[in-house]
């Protein structure tokens, strides 16, 4: 059995929103409080506060007077964001992803019901305290049979409300495919991979992204506070969830596609944080679509009984001639086609890079060699070097 999501608009009812909302503040509040108890608690006594005990200040808070309206909601999404907030620092700490930000009310917000608060039935939520069900748009029907064991309400900075329903499903594998592929985050388009193809990002995105640019800079030109701002940023938000929903909706397509054709798919295990500095806007395009194609392989893989496997990052991909395995001492971004200097054979770059991440991925693949003679683990390498890389001085390292 495998967890899928299944994400749905809906359209709460005055008493409902009113109610989510209230939730939603509750909760980001609760986050923000716990992740300020865990950073003072490290700089000013250099202690460690884990989920326990910031659950157990949960509970004095809700004790507190001027903290009462922490009971007139669900204490699971309180409970949830706590588990959340712990999520954030394993992932800060195994250099996954930034140290854990406040989070701010007009980036809107989120909430997560476990079983005991919601209820499902003849096929409608209920959320603990909602007398009505959730008025959800089905705009695909679960699958027969299924329960939701996770509900989350989102709303999203431009005002939508959605609502996010995990349930167990059963996947078949697919039959067996004797296809391997390297993909590769290309320059001038999205992927180039091993065969020799390349998939631009959808035409769309450039005119979107100008869009956002603009929208963005008019932002920052309104006066703070002012009614005019709030109405910029709504654009704002606006925009970016349209871009957002082209990106998520494309990447969907071509995960599935590389996941059906191939039994073997190796990429790079390229963390966009750490990536080359380009201000070019079809990179940083790119950057942004990346994580997500390589989270939507891996799961996608997962269910389909498919290899994913990541190359340390440090890998010479791009400056290796894949015909003879001279490695160019310097390659600069704008070189999109070059001559190897020992064998002559001429490549495109990317596609070059592709098949070199290729061969790599099947080594480790196969037997579990290492990419770098002087690295071992080459699979899990990247994550521990992204560590010392990334732990900036400072910060608690729990
Ligand atoms: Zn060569």
């Amino acid at each position: 059995m495998s967890q899928k999501a299944f994400r749905y608009r809906f359209y709460p009812t005055p008493e409902q929103e009113n109610l989510l909302r209230r939730t939603m503040g509750c909760a980001r509040l609760v986050y923000n409080r716990a992740l300020a108890a865990r950073s003072d608690a490290w700089y000013k006594h250099q202690k460690r506060v884990g989920y326990k005990e910031t659950s157990a200040m949960l509970t004095l808070w809700k004790k507190e007077d001027s903290l009462n309206f922490l009971n007139e909601v669900s204490c699971v999404p309180l409970q949830q964001c706590l588990r959340h907030l712990q999520k954030a620092f394993t992932n800060f700490f195994a250099g996954r992803a930034k140290y854990p930000n406040f989070k701010k009310k007009h980036n809107g917000g989120s909430a997560e019901f476990t079983k005991s608060a919601f209820k499902f039935r003849d096929n409608q939520i209920y959320l603990a305290k909602c007398s009505e069900p959730l008025p959800i748009r089905w705009s695909r029907p679960l699958p027969e049979g299924a329960k939701p064991s996770t509900v989350t309400v989102k709303l999203d900075p431009s005002g939508r409300w959605f609502v996010s329903l995990l349930v167990d499903v059963g996947i078949e594998t697919l039959p067996k495919s004797p296809n391997k592929i390297g993909v590769d985050l290309g320059v001038t388009s999205l992927i180039a991979d091993s065969n020799g193809g390349k998939v631009a990002n959808p035409k769309t995105f450039r005119k979107k992204h100008k869009r956002l640019a603009l929208a963005q800079k008019r932002l920052a030109k309104k006066q703070k506070g002012s009614n005019n701002r709030h109405k910029a940023r709504l654009k704002v938000a606006r925009i970016q969830a349209e871009i957002a929903d082209t990106r998520r909706d494309f990447l969907h397509k071509l995960t599935t596609r590389l996941i059906r054709e191939n039994q073997v798919i190796a990429v790079e295990d390229l963390a966009v944080k750490n990536m080359k500095k380009n201000h070019k806007l079809a990179l940083s395009i790119s950057d942004a679509s990346w994580g997500e194609l390589v989270r939507q392989l891996e799961y996608k893989a997962d269910w389909y009984g498919r290899t994913v496997v990541k190359i340390d990052r440090w890998f010479p991909s791009s400056k290796r001639c894949s015909n003879c395995g001279h490695i160019s001492p310097k390659m600069l971004l704008n070189v999109r086609d070059w001559v190897c200097p020992e064998c002559g054979h001429s490549h495109d770059r990317d596609i070059n890079a592709a098949i070199n991440i290729l061969a790599a991925g099947l080594a480790v693949e196969v037997c579990g060699a290492t990419v770098r003679p002087e690295q071992s683990k080459s699979v899990k390498a990247s994550a521990t070097k992204q560590k010392t890389l990334k732990r900036e001085p400072g910060n608690p390292p729990l």
